[in-house]
């Protein structure tokens, strides 16, 4: 997701500084890896010329084995060969419990850290799955480009959100890779189609893989891309075609559905050959083993293939139909279509998206390698390999973005589909008398309520001087980089108090997890937690020491005694003191023991808030020591 200001002033390089880039294209099914050599922008082979990589990676005991071969194994090893694990990076537990489909892996989660997958060499997150991948793209362009790369541009879907943007970088930075920038796909394709050298006009991104299917509305004008829209169906793809055939040789063939797991597998296979044949030839023949050992013959159509498959390729039409209403066009005004993804490769597909967009669409690139290509493209203007262009795309983000606010409910502060970058503001205020700090939640998603929504930080502005309910202005302004990347401000507009949150979503990595990963040891893995847990009571201290000095600052001299102020000071100096302590149970147990030392100072603040009620001076203020947070709400 990106305005691309590709190839900024001054960041040109002279044209003998070569740097070798590539494009990667990290895919559910298959992934791939380009270059621009001479002039040209191509997918690289492996030794054995094979250009597209099975998105498979296999565990032993002996090491990881990526591409074929591990998709060789994929049946009979399935609890330590990873596919499709795209579908799982930078999702939490529950997301990835509620994907649908028969996961076989064993998940195991410590707290709120990243899934991992439990496999015979230990638990491996779907990070460091991609990571492999990732590592096997690389090695093979060092080996075709002779040189160490010195970053590469790698691809996601437009609907990938903002967490499985970041796994994503976590992957590469734990490949050892440098990201030059995250691109989305539908982009990457259009550039690969030399677009922005065209005349102007509208474009629309038909990219349906293994599985799953996208649509982008793209809008040129004057060399610049802009990106009006996006859509799709996480969960639709060319698997889904393998399965409708399956089960139609299921039917053919008598085969019951408890069959067992080879013969399905071997099933899937046969479907997957068939369908593939289908679209070159008007017949596939197909040859089924049983389970008695018999051996099923037959014969599949294109035409009963293309009855079959109907239904799911009008499936896509909707998100086609929404994509063009969000970019307030007809399809009329639809000047090409790009076909993106083995699955378009489908003469049925092809023939039901030209019909619908009133157009011939465009399949000249290999639309398997049309997103890499692309990305490779991008990725030599990007290292300053042609210093004189100035090409532009802007991009959109997926999903609105908001805040909760009082009732669990959502505020977006940008909708979804607003070209990016882009940064917007909306004020909030307190919702009760002399409330002294806010909790800002940001969410993402399109639905009202909150647990509707996926939630992607929380963070808190602390300190808000006393003022009666609704008098506050506090300015929260949310900014999408280039990179799709979310920053949330928030800032009390009398008094200037500030908080901000760079948005690293609940299941990315922090940076020392990364490191961890790296020495790949467990004892480090512990490490982690332990300081986790230490910098949250080192956070909770300082909550109360702010609180609390906050109080002290107003009504100490007035409501305490020398002595017992005296008393608090010195509480209140060992929290401050034990804070600094590498130990969190010695910081919580500080806390403890203040809290309960004010005990008598906070009834009495609360006693004298009830005599000054009107002046809205309140214990609120002091509420972070006895009662956690408050919430907002917009004015
Ligand atoms: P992804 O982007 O999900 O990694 P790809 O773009 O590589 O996926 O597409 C993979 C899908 O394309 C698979 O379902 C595969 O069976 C399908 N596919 C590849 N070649 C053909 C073909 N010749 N005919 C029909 N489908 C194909
Ligand atoms: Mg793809």
């Amino acid at each position: 997701m990106a305005l691309l200001q590709l190839a900024e002033p001054g960041q040109s390089e002279a044209p003998h500084q070569h740097r070798l880039v590539a494009g990667i294209d990290l895919g559910t099914t298959n992934s791939l890896v380009a270059a621009v050599r001479g002039r040209q922008a191509e997918t690289l082979p492996d030794e054995e010329g094979r250009h597209l990589l099975p998105s498979v990676v296999r565990y032993t005991l002996d090491g990881v084995i990526v591409g074929d071969e591990a998709k060789l194994k994929a049946s009979a090893d399935p609890l330590n060969t990873i596919v499709s694990v795209k579908r799982l990076i930078g999702r939490g537990l529950g997301e990835i419990k509620s994907l649908g489909g028969r996961l076989p892996y064993e998940f195991r989660q410590q707290g709120s850290a990243v899934p991992r997958i439990h496999m015979v060499v230990g638990d491996v997150s779907p990070i460091e799955v991609s990571a492999e991948i990732l590592k096997n793209l690389v090695a093979r362009a060092e080996d075709t480009l002779g040189g160490d790369l010195t970053g590469a541009v790698i691809t996601v879907p437009a609907h990938f959100d903002d967490a499985q943007r970041q796994a994503t970088k976590d992957a590469a930075k734990v490949a050892g890779l440098k990201v030059l920038r995250l691109l989305n796909e539908p982009t990457a394709a259009a550039v690969a189609y030399g677009l922005d050298t065209g005349s102007d006009g509208i474009h629309a991104i038909y990219d349906l893989g293994g599985g799953t299917f996208d649509i982008s509305i793209l809008r040129l004008n004057r060399g610049v891309f802009e990106v009006l829209s996006t859509g799709g169906d996480s969960a639709l793809g060319g698997d889904d075609f393998d399965r409708l055939i399956a089960e139609w040789i299921m039917q053919q063939a008598g085969i019951q559905g408890d069959t067992d797991h080879a013969t399905l597998r071997h099933l899937m296979e046969s479907a997957c050959a068939a369908k593939e044949i289908l679209t070159l030839s008007n017949e596939a023949g197909l040859g089924i083993q049983l389970e008695d050992g018999s051996r099923w013959r037959g014969w599949l159509s294109r035409s009963k293939f293309d009855q079959l498959v109907d239904p799911l390729i009008r499936k896509t039409l909707a998100p086609c139909r929404r994509a063009l209403r969000d970019a307030g066009i007809t399809t009329e005004e639809i000047e090409d279509v790009v076909m993106v993804g083995g699955s378009t490769r489908v003469p049925r597909v092809r023939e039901l998206v030209g019909e619908f967009f009133k157009t011939e669409p465009m399949v000249s690139i290999d639309p398997d390698r049309v997103v890499a290509i692309g990305a490779a493209v991008q990725a030599d203007i990007l290292a300053g390999n042609k210093p004189n262009d100035k090409m532009l795309l802007l991009d959109v983000n997926p999903l609105s973005l908001g805040l909760e606010t009082m009732g669990g409910l959502v505020e977006k502060v940008i909708p979804r589909n607003t070209t990016i970058p882009v940064a917007r503001a909306q004020e909030f205020t307190t919702f009760k008398d002399g409330q002294a700090a806010m909790a800002v939640h940001v969410l993402q998603g399109e639905r009202e309520l909150v647990s509707d929504c996926r939630s992607l930080a929380r963070f808190e502005l602390r300190g808000i001087p006393p003022m009666v309910a609704g008098a506050a202005r506090i300015r929260v302004t949310f900014s999408v980089d280039a990179d799709g990347l979310l920053n949330v401000d928030a800032e009390e507009q009398s008094s200037g108090i500030k908080a901000s949150v760079e948005v690293k979503p609940a299941y990315g990595l922090t940076d020392s997890e990364i490191e961890a990963m790296l020495s790949d040891s467990i004892d480090h893995a512990k490490g982690d937690m332990e300081t986790r847990r230490l910098r949250e009571e080192q956070v909770a201290a300082e909550r109360v020491i702010e609180a609390l000095t906050a109080a002290l600052r107003d009504d100490g001299d007035t409501l305490l005694s020398a002595e017992e102020r005296t008393q608090i000071d010195a509480a209140l100096a060992s929290l401050i003191e034990a804070s600094k302590s590498s130990g969190h149970k010695v910081i919580k147990a500080a806390v403890k023991a203040l809290e309960t030392q004010c005990d008598f100072y906070v009834e009495r603040r609360m006693n004298a808030s009830v005599k000054t009620a009107m002046s809205g001076h309140t214990v609120d203020e002091f509420g972070g020591l006895k009662k956690k947070r408050r919430e907002c709400r917009k004015p």
